[in-house]
């Protein structure tokens, strides 16, 4: 489905009007099925603003462009998080995790830093819980 904004050319409305494409609207328009809600007039023509395209695919992107925008708010609010709670090791974290997870001791801090996927693998089969977390890199320590 395609929206359009009309406009009637007779009294100047403007109004909203859906189509199943945009060869539908030229097919409606030729033959003079077009009416001016308020007038009649079939002197009706779309405006140059863009369609809004309500297909499935286009919906799909909007929802993913919205969800990454709220996802990024979320990884923000995460790193804050993590950094006022967690110790940064950085490239070490693979290291950090394994003393951890081997000594008795207990950490009252947790550990963040920079693994590859190999080295959380590896940890993980070792039984040592380890996350991967998207980081935004304007705030990187
Ligand atoms: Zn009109």
């Amino acid at each position: 489905m395609i929206k359009y904004k009309l406009i009637c050319k007779s009294c100047e409305l403007s109004f909203d009007s859906w189509f199943a494409s945009s060869q539908e609207f030229d097919k409606l328009k030729k033959r003079n099925f077009l009416n001016c809600h308020n007038c009649g007039s079939s002197n009706v023509i779309k405006t140059l603003m863009a369609p809004k395209l309500m297909n499935k695919s286009s919906d799909r992107n909007y929802l993913k462009n919205w969800k990454s925008n709220s996802v990024k708010e979320k990884i923000k609010e995460y790193q804050k998080f993590i950094k006022d709670n967690f110790k940064f090791v950085g490239e070490n974290f693979a290291k950090e995790a394994r003393i951890i997870h081997y000594s008795d001791k207990k950490k009252e801090k947790g550990i963040y830093g920079t693994a590859s996927k190999d080295e959380i693998m590896e940890l993980k089969e070792e039984g040592i819980s380890a996350e991967i977390i998207p980081w935004t890199k304007d705030n990187r320590n």
